[in-house]
């Protein structure tokens, strides 16, 4: 294998898991940090928006600086497997973020024109399931993965409301 094969693989596979790995820290973060000590901050979230901005926006952002440097390293650093690692984790840490920024502040709180995204069965679900985040101001606190017990859930919503529509259309 070329050495830039070898970098390619490298990125591809830390990349990846940091997508992945960034689900389960954003969840901890969110469950145990923004809904802990700088509930200050995140309550602005789970209030209604005054204007463009929430003061929320703060924490989205605060990895961004992050991603940003191990890009940077992986472009300027000596070369090395732990520079072409982190520029990886960075790529990866930066998708994740573009990913939520998509889903959550564009579909889920209608912040950005991607509503079309509803269409997607999985989508909706995602949407579905962090609107009891913010309905109990409690778990789910995950975006992106949709655990099984959760699931069964929205499902059993679904067909409750499915069922009374039935009921109100035939009365
Ligand atoms: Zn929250
Ligand atoms: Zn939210």
């Amino acid at each position: 294998m070329t050495s830039t094969m070898v970098s390619v693989v490298l990125w591809v596979t830390s990349g990846v898991i940091a997508l992945v790995f960034m689900e389960f820290w954003a969840e901890f973060l969110h469950r145990r940090v923004w809904h802990g000590p700088l509930w200050p901050i995140h309550r602005s979230h789970h209030e209604p928006r005054t204007g463009r901005f929430e003061f929320n926006d703060i924490l989205s952002a605060s990895h961004a600086p992050v991603a940003a440097g191990l890009i940077l390293y992986g472009c300027l650093g000596a070369p090395s497997a732990f520079r072409d690692l982190a520029y990886g984790w960075g790529l990866g840490m930066t998708t994740f973020g573009l990913l939520y920024l998509t889903f959550h502040d564009g579909l889920m709180h209608g912040r950005l024109p991607v509503q079309g995204l509803r269409r997607f069965a999985y989508f909706r679900l995602l949407c579905d399931a962090h609107q009891i985040h913010h309905d109990r101001n409690g778990g789910p606190y995950g975006f992106f993965y949709v655990p099984p017990k959760l699931r069964a859930y929205l499902a059993r919503c679904r067909d409750a409301a499915h069922q009374d529509r039935i009921t109100l259309s035939a009365s």
